[in-house]
């Protein structure tokens, strides 16, 4: 069983600055939407990507490190406020997969900080496994707003938990099984307030490749209105391809994976 990943990511039609930051390699997929700060947000969501791309060299990933990387991620973005006072409130959401071993089988460790999500996509349809925190996420699970309301409600941008503040927050987390055939999507909320889930599952498992249905996302999301930044990675298990030639990986990591077919690692935010 091999990993792949695949990201895409675009300013949209009404912002100036791709404040998302994203991160793709096999084992640790991360999502970063920045904010505040007189337009600081991209410096926050770049540098918790930063101390992300930090923890994706070390394999395995066990479930503490993603902790403990989630408050260095913070500590970093709260100093840099305080050595520049023009950047005194960015902060970032942070959502994302690691592969964990957990009991002595891989597990993906699923995390939240905000109201960026992770879903798990299995025949034809998007789970959400990631609870926002957001204001209007509370008024949705207590029934005051529905979902559709969310969209348009005044307090829509209003997140609950996010990095740059202190205390450091603590992520929500989750685990799942890794099996072969596994599909998640880690987007910021610039696809999801653009495309109804219905037509994120339709591209997704239309696409031939998963780069392409990467692509196909983010276009469609700006197409929609594209009125915030747009960030999108796929990941999905699959069986051993058979590549003459090439041998089985014999690196520490958790899950066995061939190298020649994967995608190159991609950290960053495009123009
Ligand atoms: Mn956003």
């Amino acid at each position: 069983m091999q990993v792949e990943s695949a990201a895409a990511t675009h300013t949209g039609r009404v912002r100036t600055v791709n404040e998302d930051a994203f991160l793709a390699l096999p084992q640790l997929v991360v999502v970063a939407d920045g904010m505040g700060g007189h337009a600081s947000g991209d410096v926050a969501s770049a540098l918790a990507v930063t101390v992300f791309a930090e923890l994706g060299e070390r394999v395995p990933i066990r479930a503490e490190d993603v902790a403990l990387a989630v408050d260095r991620a913070n500590t970093a973005i709260v100093a840099e406020a305080e050595a520049h006072p023009e950047k005194a409130g960015m902060g970032t959401t942070i959502s994302g997969l690691a592969v964990v071993d957990e009991g002595g089988s891989p597990h993906w460790l699923v995390f939240n900080i905000g109201d960026s999500r992770v879903y798990r996509i299995a025949n034809g349809t998007l789970h959400q496994l990631t609870v926002d925190h957001s204001e209007v996420a509370g008024l949705v699970a207590t029934g005051r707003i529905t979902e559709r309301d969310a969209l348009t409600h005044p307090l829509r941008h209003v997140i609950t938990r996010s990095l740059g503040v202190v205390p450091s927050p603590v992520p929500d987390t989750w685990l799942v099984p890794v099996t072969v055939g596994d599909l998640f999507l880690v987007c910021s909320d610039g696809l999801t307030n653009e495309l109804p889930n219905i037509e994120i599952a339709r591209v997704v498992t239309g696409a031939p490749r998963l780069a392409d249905a990467a692509d196909t996302l983010v276009e469609a999301a700006v197409a929609a209105g594209g009125r915030d930044n747009v960030t999108v990675v796929l990941v999905a298990t699959v069986e051993d391809k058979v590549v003459s030639g090439e041998s089985m990986d014999s690196d520490t990591s958790t899950i066995p994976r061939k190298r020649l077919s994967a995608p190159e690692p991609r950290a960053g935010a495009a123009p």
